[in-house]
């Protein structure tokens, strides 16, 4: 991990007058560079070998500028330029995963957010520790393969889009489909309806829902459109399927905006609460956006299947802004919040708070 005060004084070197938010091109970049250049920021995308020609169609999600690397390992040994531009980078998680964490951690640029989250967040041992211990219900775990009784999904660690995910109802089941190369954890499938849930804390911002220290947003929810299994069922059912050689899997094509029954709002605020009073305790506390995974059961149970702790892409419904955000402020994005957040740091000589 890059030592903070490296970063510090970095940040003691920029021209606050002059700050550019840089984040890499796909994801959400578009209400990212979108909400930069609403808050008076420069943007720069990061771009390895893409085709930017799409950004054309999109103008005001255009960045001012490209910088076109090679690889993203390249991103660390040009570090310099883009300290020369006073830039911040603002991840996602398509940037994190093509960088690689490791990498993503060294890299020397001021970057939104804490970065010590990775460590409780990529490993799933280590995120269950951190949801269960703040209190959060997580779907069962399911230590031994043989003792499976109910349906289960079979997770890869560190799978994106849920890749290589299968679910399996016994052990004749589970031996099946598992591949062993891979580390994998078992949990109980948990049957209702799926919600993301888009927070954005804020540690330096006392107005709102208030924490021990700073604010917590409610921002936005939707669904996943996850490819195939969401469409399965108009084949039948999932065991006549299999006999036919096909199996669900959960590669995310999109993402429908969703509204809440609103008596689940107050549950989903204290369990955004309690998730980040306790990453305070564990590791100094993760700011900015993050989204809780949820699955709510017909007897209104909220089970917690994952934890992201950046913008996620379920938030690019919402670049004018969704139901609840615009209870907060017209038209914001989760985007435009992040670099509003820049601003006031800046503005009350706090980015050292913001930036890792
Ligand atoms: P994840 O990679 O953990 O975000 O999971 C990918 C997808 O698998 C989710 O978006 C859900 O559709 C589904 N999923 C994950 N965990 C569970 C669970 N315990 N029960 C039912 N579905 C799940």
């Amino acid at each position: 991990m890059v030592p903070k005060k490296r970063i510090d004084g970095i940040v003691d070197s920029y021209d606050k007058g002059d700050l550019t938010i840089a984040t890499a091109c796909s994801h959400t970049s578009l209400q990212i560079f979108d909400g930069a250049r609403k808050e008076g920021f420069k943007t720069l995308g990061i771009t390895v070998g893409q085709n930017t020609k799409f950004y054309d169609a999109f103008p005001r999600g255009k960045p001012d500028e490209f910088f076109k690397v090679d690889s993203y390992s390249e991103l660390g040994d040009r570090s310099e330029e883009l300290v020369e531009r006073n830039v911040i980078i603002v991840p996602h998680g398509s940037f994190v995963e093509y960088m690689s964490p490791r990498n993503f951690e060294k890299l020397e640029v001021p970057t939104f957010g804490n970065r010590r989250v990775l460590d409780w967040e990529s490993d799933r041992e280590k995120e269950r520790a951190w949801l269960t211990s703040a209190g959060i219900e997580m779907p069962k775990k399911i230590e031994d393969p043989k003792k499976i009784d109910r349906p289960v999904l079979v997770k890869y660690d560190g799978a994106k889009g849920g890749r290589g995910f299968f679910i399996a109802k016994d052990y004749p089941d589970f031996k099946l489909g598992i591949d062993h190369s891979q580390k994998f954890s078992i949990q109980e499938y948990v049957l209702g309806t799926r919600y993301y849930v888009h927070f954005f804390y804020s540690p330096i911002r006392q107005e709102g829902y208030r924490l021990r220290k700073g604010v917590l947003e409610f921002l936005s929810v939707d669904r996943r459109d996850e490819s195939n299994i969401d469409e399965m069922y108009k084949l039948g059912a999932q065991e006549e399927l299999k006999k036919l050689g096909i199996f669900p899997t959960f590669v995310v094509t999109g993402n429908i905006p969703i509204v809440l029954r609103e008596s689940l709002l107050p549950k989903l605020l204290e369990q955004g609460e309690k998730v980040v009073e306790t990453s305070i305790e564990l590791f100094g506390g993760m700011l900015g956006p993050f989204c809780l995974e949820c699955i709510v059961t017909d007897s209104m149970e909220i089970k917690v299947f994952e934890i992201s702790s950046r913008i996620v892409a379920g938030t690019n419904p919402f670049i004018s802004g969704s139901p609840y955000s615009d209870l907060i402020e017209p038209g914001l994005s989760t985007g435009r919040r992040i670099a509003q957040e820049i601003v006031y740091a800046k503005d009350n000589d706090q980015l050292k708070e913001v930036l890792t």
